[in-house]
């Protein structure tokens, strides 16, 4: 297992759309690990193959679970979103985008039908914040980052900051984990 960098702003991987998986092979138990490892290692909750450099339809995500210290990880090959019913508005954040957050409106929930590592089906039901993040991470499988879900307003208000991201300017304190080169 290895923690890969996280592509940031201004990379083009991250608004390009990935492509479905076809092979359940050792190389995709590899990608899912090191992606487990890599949001891990930068504290997030979920991450999609765009972030680290791979234009695959792979998603990991970790969130808390229903019961005190206990979480849910989930990876999910192939995910399709359907059934979105509901709202849900509350801040969002991005292991892409750092020092940005920002209010979103989503779905409260949603039905994911996916493949698990071995090509089986998976179909289930999320409502709430797994429902929130199924929904940043499957934007990111196809280009779309949650900047694009704001107001032009808020996106004005932004514009500065993201262009100071794009030219690779860091917000202060702002600090990846050491990444092991592959
Ligand atoms: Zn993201």
């Amino acid at each position: 297992m290895a923690v890969r960098p996280v592509r940031l702003y201004g990379d083009p991987v991250l608004r390009q759309k990935a492509r479905p998986v076809d092979a359940f092979d050792e190389t995709l138990t590899q990608l899912v690990e090191d992606m487990i490892e890599t949001m891990h290692a930068y504290r997030g909750v979920g991450l999609a193959g765009n972030q680290v450099g791979v234009l695959q339809r792979v998603l990991v995500i970790e969130v808390p679970g229903e019961k005190e210290g206990e979480s849910m990880r989930l990876a999910l090959v192939n995910p399709k979103l359907s059934e979105p019913s509901g709202q849900q508005v509350e801040e969002e954040g991005c292991l892409s985008i750092p020092g940005i957050y920002e209010d979103v409106k989503r779905a409260r929930e949603i039905r994911v039908r996916a493949q698990d590592l071995q090509g089986r089906p998976i179909d289930l039901s999320a409502d709430g914040y797994l429902a929130r993040v199924l929904q940043h991470e499957v934007d990111h499988l196809d280009g779309v980052l949650f900047l694009d879900r704001l107001s032009p307003l808020r996106r004005q208000f932004l514009r500065r900051s993201l262009e100071a991201l794009a030219r690779g300017e860091m917000p202060e304190g702002y600090q990846p984990p050491a990444a092991e080169p592959r």
